[in-house]
């Protein structure tokens, strides 16, 4: 009989581990873009990094997971979660109604904005207000494109990536580029960005949130509680201190 309950508890015991085992290697299915620096890009070693990297991998780890992010196209991201391809998606993006409609979005990880984005010999436009019957380049599927079709009799030419729109504006394809503040920002910063120039003041209050499937609240509570255990722990802001200084 002692024996029969020392097997029943070394086996009990051997299945508590294995399922305690099993659930730290849950993997969480994240998606993100590959052109959005300084929140997503690959590196020279053809790695995919950034702000949200860093922070989707501590907010996965946190929460009892372990990332595995994939890279896609920005326009891709939202049908991938709707069709559970993805658990998440981070990549910049800014929390909208038209959005919410279709995927729940955690609490917001940052504050963004829009911004124009011309060559530095334009004295032409000075700010939004003056891109009425301009060329504008802009991010397919973004906030920035809204912006941009937005403006009336405006020539509005979508790219795959931001990336694309900026190099459009240096080869003066365009007169302008909307698109994400801290984005333009980081890109003036570089050597392609040496030529242009922001105008005018920021246009939205955007903010950032994960994109999840409307089917799990359960994933956008987990999310979010780490989320407020790395602002509290210090961790957000070591992450956000290497990207942004
Ligand atoms: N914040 C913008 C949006 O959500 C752009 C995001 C992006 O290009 N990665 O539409």
């Amino acid at each position: 009989m002692k024996k029969l309950l020392t097997i029943l508890m070394i086996s009990l015991f051997a299945v508590a581990t294995c399922c305690y085992a099993a659930d730290k290697q849950k993997v969480l299915r994240v998606g993100t873009e590959g052109a959005f620096a300084p929140f997503e890009f690959i590196d020279e070693k053809g790695q995919i990094t950034g702000f949200d990297v860093d922070l989707i991998r501590a907010l996965a780890e946190q929460a009892g997971y372990k990332a595995d992010v994939q890279v896609m196209g920005f326009d891709a991201l939202i049908p991938a979660v709707k069709t559970k391809i993805l658990d998440c998606a981070i990549a910049g993006m800014t929390i909208t109604e038209e959005r919410k409609k279709v995927v729940l979005f955690t609490d917001s990880y940052y504050d963004a904005g829009l911004y124009v984005l011309v060559r530095k010999d334009n004295n032409d436009i000075k700010g939004y207000q003056d891109l009425d019957g301009k060329r504008i380049a802009c991010q397919i599927g973004t906030t920035g494109e809204n912006k941009s079709r937005a403006v009336p009799g405006a020539r509005v030419t979508s790219y795959n990536t931001n990336v694309e729109a900026c190099m459009e504006l240096v080869a003066k394809g365009v007169d302008a580029v909307i698109n994400d503040a801290p984005v333009v920002a980081f890109y003036l910063k570089s050597d392609a960005g040496k030529n242009c120039k922001i105008v005018g003041d920021l246009l939205e209050a955007e903010q950032y949130g994960i994109a999840i499937h409307k089917d799990n609240p359960k994933l956008v509570k987990e999310l979010n509680k780490a989320l407020s255990v790395l602002r509290k722990n210090g961790t957000y802001n070591k992450i956000f201190n290497k990207w942004f200084n």
